[in-house]
């Protein structure tokens, strides 16, 4: 893969805005450079645009090393970034699965970029010839999500590998969930693939959800590239303290997964015992997705009663389907209670 030749050539050619802080990075005894008010600290001072320390944080975390991390305002800033950076609107096509998370469409419509999707089979798996044959020269990128979203199955590790190893272009692998699943994320795998990106977040496992914080993972040359292009000061000072902070309890954090995912089989045994459930799908994720007999009726009646599911019956293979957060053990409870009402 020749980055040079995927990248838009007005944002290879595009002079960065520099700002105070990018020019001097050191400590200094007094900072007039940003026309920052001198009262008011900490506030008053503008973020580090690089977020170095929280990066620190991260990659001893995670274990690699700095310059491949990206931060975002949540997942969505490096997928509509990598968009922005690579397709050129009414030209470039992405492609991702159908069903997948519908951030990439959305971002995808923004930009004007066109979107193939390539149908999931009845397993919710991925066919990845089929997936590398809609491409052509205009295909920049492809969006993988694994565990995928709404579906909750991890995509087999092979077909990704495959379209990692075949497709020109660069392939952004979601792993929202890897946090729930014992499969292994493909971090380690960054080194030998140069034109992979990896998309995670502390929305979910780390339960950060509302501080908005994403992270992409890619080879320092498209980090670069995505530095670029994003607003200066993308994390401002409060969430870059508060993650460092929250950051601390990942013992916490490893004991929420546990819980989760013990309420998850309960849930999962539970509702597929109803006699309107047609059949629950096995999940890698917090959530779960339930094929009903009436998944409009259920929902309804679940929402009569102040509980709130998702309806995915719109979604493409997910005709009567409902997605199901897991909760805390009261808040299954009372779900499961509620549909004990209806039988
Ligand atoms: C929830 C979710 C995210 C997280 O998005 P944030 O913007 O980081 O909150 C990303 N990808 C998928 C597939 C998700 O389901």
């Amino acid at each position: 893969m020749d980055l040079d030749k995927l990248i838009r050539k007005n944002i290879q050619e595009l002079k960065p805005y520099s700002s105070a802080r990018d020019e001097y990075t050191g400590e200094a005894l007094v900072y007039l450079d940003a026309n920052e008010n001198p009262f008011n600290s900490p506030y008053n001072r503008y973020p580090d645009p690089l977020q170095r320390k929280l990066k620190k944080k991260i990659a001893s975390l995670k274990n690699v090393s700095e310059d491949i991390i990206f931060l975002g305002n949540g997942s969505d800033e490096p997928i509509d970034l990598l968009i922005r950076a690579f397709c050129e609107p009414g030209i470039d096509n992405i492609i991702t699965t159908d069903p997948t998370y519908g951030m990439y469409e959305v971002s995808a419509n923004v930009n004007n970029i066109e979107v193939r999707k390539v149908s999931l089979n009845d397993d919710f798996q991925l066919n990845p010839e089929e997936f590398i044959s809609l491409s052509d020269k205009n295909t920049k990128l492809t969006f993988l999500c694994s565990p995928n979203n709404p579906t909750g199955n991890s995509l087999h590790r092979d077909s990704i590998l495959k379209i990692i190893r075949e497709f020109q272009g660069l392939v952004i692998l979601d792993e929202a969930y890897i946090d729930f699943v014992v499969e292994k994320s493909f971090l380690p795998e960054l080194e030998k693939h140069n034109n992979l990106v990896i998309l995670q977040t502390f929305s979910k496992a780390w339960g950060m959800a509302g501080i908005r914080l994403g992270m992409a993972f890619a080879s320092p040359e498209i980090i670069r590239i995505l530095n670029k292009i994003k607003y200066p000061y993308n994390i401002n000072i409060l969430v870059q303290e508060k993650a460092l902070e929250l950051l601390e309890q990942e013992g916490d954090k490893q004991k929420w997964v546990e819980k989760i995912l013990d309420e998850k089989k309960q849930l999962a045994e539970k509702i597929s015992n109803f006699p309107f459930t047609v059949k629950v799908y096995p999940s890698d994720a917090n959530f779960i997705l339930v094929k009903m007999f009436d998944a409009k009726g259920i929902y309804d009646y679940l929402v009569e009663n102040k509980i709130i599911v998702r309806d995915r019956s719109r979604v493409h293979l997910c005709e009567n389907s409902l997605r199901i957060t897991v909760g805390s053990k009261k808040e299954n409870e009372i779900l499961i209670d509620s549909l004990n009402d209806l039988i």
